[in-house]
């Protein structure tokens, strides 16, 4: 790749080539850089509206990454800046209690019933997971985590063990640094196979302390748990005396205006939170029924604290976001449309160039796989798709003002900002990129 490629511009190839000399990678996050799609220069973003991104050579992006499903209201909603704002001007920073954690952890308790009897704020999906998983070992007295291939929940050691997204994208499925010691606390199952997680909970449960689970999963594409999947996993779960946590960092407030268990009929011991409620500021949390939650410090002897913990702006925002999904009765509707045009989309012009796909849509969120198998269900169908196909559809998609995620294990989501207007020039574009991919 060369700066004379086109996919970005010169100002673009400019701060890249700083940046590689000063950020590690030239990132702070490596699910940001474009070495899973063939490297080169990122667009370096100047600024944000609504469905687009503008870089830094003036071109304009409709974006589909959405900053990797933190955000479902698009970008820079004057009515959400507004609150933060206001709150900015009370101080930024308290280092104590105040009223705006209150009213969150309220409405909260509203919107995520029972799973919310008792929560924590959190500065990040990472910390909330860390210590729901610190709060099941604790309740239990039991150490070892369950989990499933290929998806992630965060970047501390215990998880890092069989992640996906970024740590996929980069083939590091297993980081470096892990203790022996924590991986022997961890067990990775193949999504979506009931009987393996019954059999393993039978011979292994008096030992587990809790299944953690994305309900639907976010981070190897979007991939939905098939009928009694979540079901036969608690029941089995529960049988054990485990305690099941649903990570629902990318799921809650994507599918409706809390979390998305209901709406697939199990409910779990603990939930965990983070990304959308922030409204773009950084967020995370964790709840459940008192009786568990009390087990954390001050009350319990689970610790956990945090500096930024609760901060004022990420409240206002939190508030202000919550009261626009809630009031906006046709938003998800609206997002469900959008979505399906996309998807079929999608489907049909890959029909129309002779490019074997499949296609996971749920409300906003919408993934296309490069596969010639019939179904993707689980980490493997997604490992065993083209990951040189998706690269060349990234780029020609990129070349043409469309931001996807730069790797095949993330989601795509329209914002309530994209409109049908956004969604025909994607349509467009994938026209062209679909006959990119069947000519390479
Ligand atoms: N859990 C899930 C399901 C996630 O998708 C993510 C982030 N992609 C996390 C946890 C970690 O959240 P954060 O990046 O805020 O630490």
């Amino acid at each position: 790749t060369r700066p004379s490629d086109g996919i970005v511009g010169p100002g673009s190839w400019s701060l890249h080539r700083r940046a590689i000399q000063a950020l590690v990678g030239g990132v702070n996050s490596p699910s940001r850089g474009l070495e899973a799609v063939g490297g080169g220069a990122p667009p370096y973003i100047a600024r944000a509206d609504g469905a687009y991104l503008f870089d830094v050579d003036g071109r304009a992006y409709v974006d589909y990454v959405q900053a990797f499903g933190a955000l479902i209201l698009g970008h820079a909603r004057p009515d959400l800046r507004e609150a933060v704002v206001r709150a900015l001007e009370r101080g930024v920073l308290f280092g104590a209690c105040h009223e705006m954690e209150v009213r969150l952890a309220e409405r909260l308790q509203v919107v995520m019933g029972a799973m919310c009897e008792r929560v924590r704020f959190t500065a990040s999906g990472t910390e909330a997971v860390m210590t729901a998983v610190r709060l099941a070992r604790a309740a239990t007295g039991r150490r070892l985590l369950v989990k499933f291939a290929g998806s992630y929940h965060g970047h501390f050691d215990a998880v890092l063990v069989g992640a996906g997204s970024g740590a996929s994208t980069l083939g590091l499925d297993e980081s470096a640094g892990i203790p022996d010691g924590v991986k022997a606390d961890v067990a990775t199952l193949p999504y979506n196979d009931a009987e393996t997680a019954e059999r393993f909970l039978r011979e292994r449960g008096d030992e587990v302390a809790c299944v953690l689970v994305e309900p639907i999963v976010g981070n190897f594409g979007l991939v939905e748990p098939e009928p009694g999947f979540l079901q036969r996993l608690a029941r089995a779960a529960r049988r054990a005396g485990a305690l099941v946590i649903f990570d629902e960092v990318i799921t809650a407030f994507r599918f409706g205006p809390g979390p998305v268990y209901p709406q697939l009929g199990v409910e779990p011991d603990l939930i965990t939170f983070g990304k959308i409620l922030g409204g773009g500021l950084p967020i995370g949390g964790y709840g459940g029924r008192r009786a568990i939650m009390e087990q954390v410090a001050p009350v319990g002897p689970v610790y956990q604290d945090g500096t930024w913990a609760g901060h004022p702006l990420s409240m206002a925002s939190a508030l202000a976001t919550l009261e626009i999904l809630t009031a906006e009765t046709d938003l998800y509707p609206r997002l469900g449309r959008l979505g399906q045009a996309l998807a079929q989309g999608v489907r049909d012009l890959a029909a129309r160039h002779g490019v074997p796909v499949v296609v996971h849509q749920r409300g906003g969120a919408v993934c296309a796989f490069f596969t010639r198998e019939p179904e993707v269900r689980d980490f493997g169908g997604v490992q065993r798709s083209d990951a040189r196909a998706f690269a060349t559809f990234f780029r020609s998609m990129l070349a043409r003002g469309i931001l996807l995620p730069p790797s095949p294990y993330e989601v795509w989501y329209v914002s309530a900002a994209h409109g049908e207007e956004e969604i025909d020039k994607t349509l467009q574009a994938i026209d062209r990129a679909m006959a990119d991919v069947a000519r390479a």
